[in-house]
């Protein structure tokens, strides 16, 4: 089978002079996983492995760089899945983690649950040895200027950043040499959320999905939107009868004319064929064409 990598950093009306951080993040995040996979890694390390790399890099709304809440708080939410067997893990509203989207694996390969919450979740993560962060670690100088500036303005929504501006939210979604596929997001959420809201990103078939027999998608953009039409499987469905890239774009346009949303997804399907999609501004993504060269976007 053939190997594939897709990742990506966002959809949003990314502001020009953040252009070249966004697509140097996704770049690396091929760089440095792309190889590993052609040496044999699985689908389910590869998406891990470079959703972790864009948790580090503070240019995206996921681990460091994260929005902050209403109470000036970063709460992260995570999902992968495995399309061998559909089993998935998922975290929401976990806090000083860098990097949620193990945490989600963990609870996925260590426990016969799918999903943990809060405090239930940061006590696992304790258990597997996962690092506590002090709170100010995941903290941007760039993100608490603008949880400033939106605090006290009584107009602001949280989809805002969407319309015309969203967020970056990462994902990543890989096919292995065995033909098995995976997919990863990775989110800080939408900026001056509530405490506790959960977007779509950790939500099985809303901010991810893979299905061997179908295909895989990360999903991002405005997570209430999203979440009105499980985006990930809305495509994945499609994928059984139309091309991926018929596919994307029928997600996108559920989204819109259904959803009345915003946002953006990269794919694969079982057959190694690429997908995109987005109605946000920009979208940061990139990918290992069929030579194997690395193609990064931002529109
Ligand atoms: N989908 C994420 C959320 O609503 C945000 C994003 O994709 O940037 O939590």
């Amino acid at each position: 089978m053939p190997i594939r990598l897709i990742v990506h950093g966002g959809a949003w009306s990314i502001p020009d002079e953040m252009d070249t951080a966004h697509l140097q993040g996704v770049q690396r995040a091929l760089a440095e996983v792309y190889p590993a996979l052609q040496a044999g890694i699985s689908a389910l390390d590869a998406v891990e492995r470079a959703v972790n790399i864009l948790e580090e890099d503070p240019t995206f709304d996921a681990g460091r760089g994260a929005f902050l809440n209403d109470r000036g708080e970063i709460e992260l939410d995570a999902i992968i899945m495995d399309g061998r067997d559909l089993s998935f893990g998922a975290v929401a509203a976990v806090q000083n983690l860098l990097h949620p989207v193990s945490l989600a694996r963990e609870i996925m390969s260590k426990t016969d649950h799918s999903m943990l919450v809060g405090k239930g979740a940061q006590a696992f993560a304790k258990s597997v040895g996962m690092e506590e962060l002090d709170p100010t670690a995941l903290l941007t100088d760039r993100e608490l200027a603008y949880y400033h500036q939106i605090k006290e303005d009584p107009n602001f929504k949280s989809h805002h950043p969407f319309e015309p501006l969203p967020s970056d939210t990462v994902g990543a979604v890989a096919m292995d040499q065995h033909g098995h596929l995976a997919a990863a997001t990775s989110t800080g959420g939408t900026p001056r959320k509530m405490a506790g809201r959960v977007g779509d990103s950790p939500i099985v078939g809303a901010g991810a999905y893979a299905d061997n027999q179908t295909g895989a998608v990360s999903t991002t953009g405005w997570g209430e939107s999203i979440m009105k039409v499980l985006l990930a499987k809305t495509v994945c469905d499609r994928l059984e009868h139309f091309s991926a890239q018929e596919a994307a774009k029928y997600g996108i346009q559920v989204l819109r004319e259904r959803g009345q949303g915003y946002g953006g997804l990269i794919g694969i399907n079982a057959n190694g064929e690429y997908s995109f999609a987005y109605n946000t501004e920009k979208m940061a993504w990139a990918w290992v064409d069929e030579a194997g060269a690395f193609q990064t976007r931002i529109r």
